[in-house]
Parts: structure tokens; C-alpha cells; sequence
């Protein structure tokens, strides 16, 4: 919003805030919260009166709808507030800054033409509830979106209403759940590895259903026999993700998918990291009859700390019939003239209702359509190329430094692991990962997958220059060779030094979480 001229009369006095200083800070000092920085009757920003009179408080919001006091929010000036949120940004990491090889979660650079796209007004200014006829424009972006999504994942059908990854698993899982029943045969089990993502069984469990672990084998796949051991007429489907979350590619996936299916279950395909894949293989291919992508990981929209994201569900044709609606869709049926609307909305026959609010979080759909056509389909295939090279080159590189349990090609992310490390010198996974961020890169995963003793999961994505992984791989090393050097393991424990946060007491944060600030003295 501009000021009116004249506006400024109605804005409060300008004031200095809680600190006297507008210098940065520096080291370890505390930012103070808002409401340290809170001055009673201090406010942001004023809008001049209209001149429309205005309407008494009762007849705007009867009595019975009011609170009895105001709410206890914090007062201050907007120039205190912007400094607040700058001086805090400072004091992150993020992937704008640096490398952020952060296994299993792609923490990627994300192209800002996509925020572009995103930011313009015909798209973001539109209200979810306008009427078909006035949004066509809004239609054939999400249409198109979804036949490029199940074209990427070779499917037929698709949603894109859930808001995130774990929402994608519920939805696949209902969606499954729909299919065993409209067949007159309900079941009650889906097989997950061990090596899967934590929100697996979570979904597995909320989608009403028990899990059955399998076991991984000496090459970090699947156990087709303990496989088989488990499958029966019992079991609603397995949930899988190739390549897996030791970064390798199942490679007796098709041997898997004909087994599951001769029991009539169906193939969920996590897709949450979907990189190492993109434009080479499909997991449609491959058999899969549910797939979940997460457009926050591959698809270019910022992720972390509980932004929007979207985990769209591309299905099998016999599943079609049972996806959320309203979906978009293409109208058969076109004007004489060609004036006539040609994108509406459809709800599928056997649906199994809404799964979001209106459409989905509809601008980050809207990045990534725009990642999708800035790519194309050669540049999707290199994305997975360049993904897979960068982590090879760096498994080979720390090979030897580090232990590498699964000493074969990876796909897009490696996991090492400082089992041997901490056997010689006591330097842990955890310890290495808090030395990096010394040096200047956020930290890989660490300690997953479960099946990996003093596991590190690097992801370093095909966003990083070969400059950048080179130092990361020095960092790593120079880390392992620090901590065999004396005094090592006393450097390592007490990382991470300089940064605004040491290192925390993660048990005790866990235990006695505390959310919620008192600013009373
Ligand atoms: C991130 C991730 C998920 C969960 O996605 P959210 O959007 O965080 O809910 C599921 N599976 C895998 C393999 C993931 O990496």
C-alpha cells in the first residue's frame, strides 16, 4: 500500500524501539522478541479516514461474537518490526545462501523466474471462488499442470488439491482404501521398507490401515523373498520410492510390482524427491498405480519452515474415478465462435471427496507449471543427470574419508556414514554435521535412514556448481582430518563456534518444549 500524501499526519510518532542501536548484531547476542520490543500504544501503520461513516462496532460484529478484552499482541512501529524480521533473517541459513545438502528433503536452489510468474497479478490477486467463466486463464494452468505431471510420472490421472507430501501419502492411501472397496474386498495391510521415510507408516496408520516392515538386503534394496513371505490377499498395496531412501535404485522393481499386483494390491510410489528421475524413467513404468510428488522439493517452490507446498497425486486409469474433486478439466464442448469457456470444473464419479480447501495452494502450482515449461522436457532429463553426477561425484570423492556402506552407484543423494570416524577419533555423524555448518554449508541429514550406523545423507542437488561441491568435499575433509588431529574430538563436541546459535540441547527441547513466550517480568 502507498501513503496517500498527507498520510503521514496519521502515522504514529516514529520511535526507537527496544534497542537503542540499528547496528546488526553481532556473535551470539539474543534478538528480543516483539513483545520485549512492545510499547503500549505503539502501532504500524494507520489508514486515513475514508470519510464513509462508519458503522457502530455493534453492528458490525454483535456482542456475542466479540472477546471480552483485546488480545495481548505486541505494539510496534513498522520500521522496529522490518528491522526485527531483517536482523533475523541474517542469523539463517537458507538456500538462496549457500549449499544445503540436506538428504531425502531436496533443499535446492529454486529459479526465481518461477517466483515471477507466480508474483503477477492476474494470477496471485485472483479469488479462489471466482466463477469458471472469469478464470479460464487460472483453468488451463492447472489442467496443463496436471497432464505434464502425469506425463513425468507416466499415470493418467491426477489431483492437485493436497498441500504437501504427507497429505499426497493420505490421499493415496484413501484412495487405495476406495479401490480394494469398491471391488467388495477391504484389506488391512501395506507393506513399507525399512530404509522409508518416517511419514510413511504415519500415513499408513492415519489412512486406517497396520504396516508391515520389510527388511533391506545387503545392497540396501528390498528383500524380494521376505518380500513374498509377507504378500497375501490381505494386503492393500506397498509403499515404495526408487530409488529408495538409501538413494539406490530398486532394481528388481518390476519383479516387485508383478508380485504385489498377483495378489491384487496396489503400487504406491513416493515421490517426494523426485530428481533423480525426472524425463529418465516413470514410475508408471515401472507398475506403480499411485504416485505422490512433492512440487516443494523438485518442482521449485522454497521449502522449510512450514511455508505452502503441494503434493499433487498422479494415479493408474482404474483409479481415476475415485480422486478428489472438483477437478479442472477440458470441455469437450466449444462455442460456434470459439468464445465460450473451455476449461470447467469436474467432480470424478466415485470421488472420495476434497482433500484441500478450493484448489490447492494454488501459487505454488503456479511455479511449478512455470519450472516445468522453463525446462522442458530435455531440461527436466538433465535436471536428473546433473542430480545424479553431483552426488556420484561426491560418494566417490569422500570414499575412503567416510565409510560408504552401499558402495555402488547412487542416484540423486549418498549416504556415508562416520561409523569408522567415530571408532578412531570419537567424532560422531552429529558433530560432523555441526562442523559444517563452521564451514559454511548448512548440514546433511544425519542418523537416517535408520538402517545406517552414524549415517550422513548428502543431497547436493543439481543446482551446485562443481566450485561448490569441490568445497564442500574439502569441508568434509577437512573436518575428518581436524578431528584426528589433537584435540580433535574437544573442537568437534563444542561446534558449532560463530554461529548465532550454538549447539542446543536437542533431548531437552524435545522434552520440554516450550512454544509459547511470556514477556511478563
Ligand atoms: C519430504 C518427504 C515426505 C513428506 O513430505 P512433506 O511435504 O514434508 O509432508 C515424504 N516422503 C519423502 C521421501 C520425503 O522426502
Amino acid at each position: 500500500m502507498t501513503p496517500a500524501a498527507g498520510a503521514r499526519d496519521h502515522l504514529p510518532p516514529a520511535a526507537a524501539g527496544g534497542r537503542a542501536s540499528s547496528a546488526p548484531l553481532l556473535g551470539r547476542d539474543t534478538e528480543p522478541t516483539l513483545f520485549e520490543l512492545s510499547r503500549p500504544g505503539r502501532q504500524a501503520w494507520q489508514l486515513r479516514t475514508t470519510g464513509v461513516p462508519e458503522l457502530p462496532l455493534e453492528e458490525l460484529v454483535p456482542a456475542e461474537h466479540r472477546r471480552p478484552s483485546p488480545p495481548q499482541l505486541a505494539e510496534v512501529s513498522e520500521r522496529d518490526l522490518v528491522a526485527h524480521f531483517t536482523r533475523l533473517s541474517h542469523r539463517q541459513f537458507s538456500v538462496d545462501l549457500g549449499s544445503y545438502p540436506l538428504g531425502s528433503c531436496t533443499m535446492k536452489y529454486n529459479p526465481k523466474v518461477c517466483d515471477a510468474v507466480a508474483a503477477l497479478p492476474g494470477l496471485a490477486d485472483v479469488h479462489p471462488g471466482a466463477p469458471a467463466s472469469c478464470t479460464q486463464g487460472w483453468l488451463e494452468l492447472l489442467v496443463e499442470l496436471e497432464e505434464a505431471l502425469c506425463q513425468v510420472t507416466g499415470m493418467a490421472a491426477a489431483t492437485l488439491q493436497p498441500a504437501a507430501g504427507a497429505a499426497g501419502e493420505l490421499t493415496g492411501l484413501l484412495l487405495m482404501r476406495a479401490w480394494h472397496e469398491s471391488q467388495g474386498r477391504p484389506r488391512s495391510k501395506v507393506i513399507i521398507p525399512d530404509s522409508a521415510h518416517g511419514t510413511n507408516p504415519a500415513s499408513v496408520t492415519l489412512g486406517g490401515y497396520q504396516t508391515v516392515t520389510v527388511p533391506s538386503d545387503e545392497r540396501g534394496c528390498v528383500d524380494l523373498a521376505a518380500l513374498r513371505a509377507e504378500l497375501d490377499d490381505d494386503v492393500a498395496g506397498i509403499m515404495l520410492t526408487n530409488p529408495n531412501t538409501l538413494g539406490l535404485f530398486e532394481e528388481e522393481i518390476l519383479d516387485i510390482a508383478a508380485a504385489v499386483h498377483e495378489v491384487g494390491g496396489l503400487l504406491y510410489y513416493d515421490g517426494a524427491n523426485l530428481n533423480a528421475i525426472l524425463g529418465v524413467v516413470r514410475p508408471g513404468d515401472m507398475g506403480f498405480d499411485i504416485v505422490h510428488l512433492n512440487l516443494h522439493k523438485t518442482f521449485a517452490t522454497p521449502h522449510g519452515g512450514g511455508g505452502p507446498g503441494a503434493g499433487p497425486v498422479a494415479v493408474a486409469p482404474r483409479l481415476a474415478p475415485f480422486l478428489p474433486g472438483p477437478r479442472p478439466v477440458r470441455l469437450d464442448a466449444v462455442d460456434v465462435d470459439g468464445a465460450g469457456p473451455r476449461f470447467g470444473w469436474e467432480t470424478p464419479e466415485h470421488s472420495i471427496g476434497r482433500v484441500h480447501s478450493w484448489h490447492g495452494n494454488a501459487l505454488v502450482l503456479a511455479r511449478a507449471l512455470a519450472y516445468v515449461l522453463v525446462h522442458g522436457g530435455d531440461g527436466l532429463r538433465r535436471v536428473a543427470q546433473l542430480a545424479v553426477l553431483n552426488a556420484n561425484w561426491l560418494r566417490t570423492r569422500l570414499h575412503g574419508t567416510y565409510d560408504v556402506p552401499y558402495d555402488r552407484p547412487c542416484m540423486h543423494e549418498c549416504v556415508l556414514s562416520a561409523a569408522t570416524l567415530k571408532r578412531t577419533t570419537g567424532v560422531r555423524a552429529l558433530d560432523v554435521a555441526k562442523r559444517l555448518l563452521e564451514e559454511g554449508f548448512h548440514a546433511p541429514t544425519v542418523y537416517f535412514p535408520l538402517v545406517v550406523d552414524e549415517a550422513l545423507m548428502v543431497e547436493p542437488t543439481e543446482t551446485e556448481s562443481l566450485q561448490t561441491l569441490e568445497a564442500l568435499a574439502d569441508a568434509f575433509e577437512r573436518i575428518a582430518r581436524q578431528a584426528a588431529a589433537p584435540g580433535g574430538a574437544e573442537l568437534a563436541a563444542g561446534a558449532p563456534h560463530g554461529t548465532p546459535v550454538g549447539r542446543v540441547d536437542e533431548t531437552r527441547a524435545a522434552r520440554t518444549l516450550v512454544p509459547t513466550f511470556d514477556a511478563r517480568p
